[in-house]
């Protein structure tokens, strides 16, 4: 009996006395990530999700949220189908452009929400002059979604960004075998705050998980590099094919921002997102006969994926919607994983050729 007290007396006095709260394991997932994004503070949560979740708890009923009109899907519906029917108001704005973000922000507005670049259709956002239109408005928090860059390639703090999140299930962890949540941020007022929501809310990953994030990220700067160079590969393949209608790829000159990303980013990740010629005929061969790259809908790990937005990513976005967006029956989205670039290569072209083989364009 005495032994047990003591036990119990040392951990508390270590500062862990219930997992939820803390513990050793999520703690140095959380330091590596904080040093990584050039943070104070960093908060490990259950999922990306779990992660807006405790961001959006920062308000309460009646605050608006201004989001970026093109994010996650799961982000999109959290805000439209949970926290608006639980009293917040969610204003969804196209902050490519200054004046329009500007232009929506009121008294109310408490949180400004953007992902750069975002998906499918790879529109970057300037996070400075963001972050210049939101500050000059007091109580008011820039949030950046920087799940496609990774903490590698962009880091929105420095940028001036308030809070950083990522879905660390994508190219933070990158080996597609931990689902997670990241939120990086300086202010201690804010870290004080989201840790009592991480304890209160309990959306927190386990310790196994962070422990393999933790073993992830050890590997982030090469794999970053290497989605780089295969994707720009990929894309410039795509770009110079005659039965490629459109390439888009942040890495790319002929990207409408290309010179924002080379003073916003030191690279690009492994999505690209191209237009095949014809009709959705021609984007489904495609994908049917690819093999190296898997016909699936996540994204940011060490192996290529292929997608089709229309008919799976963003199938729950009303037609209309996806038509303003730009993502037509034609568009294919490409996670461009670690492989050899020639094997990649090699393998778009045999789908392509199936795809024209089949169908007249
Ligand atoms: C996947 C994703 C999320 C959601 O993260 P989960 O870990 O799946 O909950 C949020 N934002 C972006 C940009 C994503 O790609």
């Amino acid at each position: 009996m005495p032994r047990k007290k003591q036990e119990s007396v040392t951990s508390s006095m270590m500062g862990y006395e219930y997992s939820r709260s803390g513990n050793p394991t999520r703690n140095c997932l959380e330091k590596a990530v904080a040093a990584l994004d050039g943070a104070k503070y960093c908060l490990a949560f259950a999922s990306g999700l779990a992660a807006t979740l405790n961001i959006t708890h920062l308000l309460k009923a009646g605050d608006t949220i201004i989001c970026m009109d093109d994010v996650y899907g799961g982000t999109n519906r959290y805000f439209r189908q949970v926290a608006m029917e639980m009293g917040l108001n969610i204003v969804f704005v196209d902050c490519t452009k200054k004046e329009c973000l500007e232009a929506a922000i009121t008294p109310k507005t408490k949180l400004v929400w953007i992902e750069t670049p975002t998906n499918p259709t790879l529109k970057v956002i300037d996070i400075r002059a963001c972050a210049d239109v939101v500050h000059k408005h007091k109580g008011v928090l820039l949030v950046v979604d920087n799940t496609f860059m990774s903490a590698y390639f962009q880091r929105p703090l420095s940028l001036g960004a308030d809070i950083c999140m990522y879905s660390a299930t994508k190219y933070m962890n990158g080996h597609s075998d931990v689902v997670m949540g990241l939120v990086s941020v300086n202010c201690d007022k804010l870290y004080e705050r989201l840790k009592f929501l991480q304890n209160s809310l309990g959306a927190v990953p386990s310790p196994f998980d962070c422990y393999l994030c933790n073993r992830g990220l050890k590997t982030l700067p090469i794999r970053m590099k290497q989605h780089f160079h295969n994707a720009l590969a990929v894309a410039r393949f795509l770009e110079s094919d005659p039965r490629v209608e459109k390439v888009i790829y942040p890495g790319l000159p002929s990207h409408p921002q290309y010179e924002l990303v080379k003073q916003q980013c030191s690279g690009c990740p492994g999505m690209v997102t191209f237009y095949i010629k014809g009709r959705l005929e021609h984007a489904a061969t495609f994908l049917k006969n690819l093999k190296v790259f898997a016909l699936a809908e996540s994204l940011g790990g060490y192996e290529s994926l292929a997608e089709h937005p229309a008919l799976m990513t963003h199938a729950s976005v009303p037609a209309e919607d996806r038509a303003a967006l730009g993502i037509s029956d034609t568009l294919i989205r490409l996670s461009v994983g670690l492989e050899d670039e020639e094997d990649l290569l090699e393998d778009i072209d045999q789908a392509l050729k199936a795809a024209f083989a089949g169908h007249k364009a």
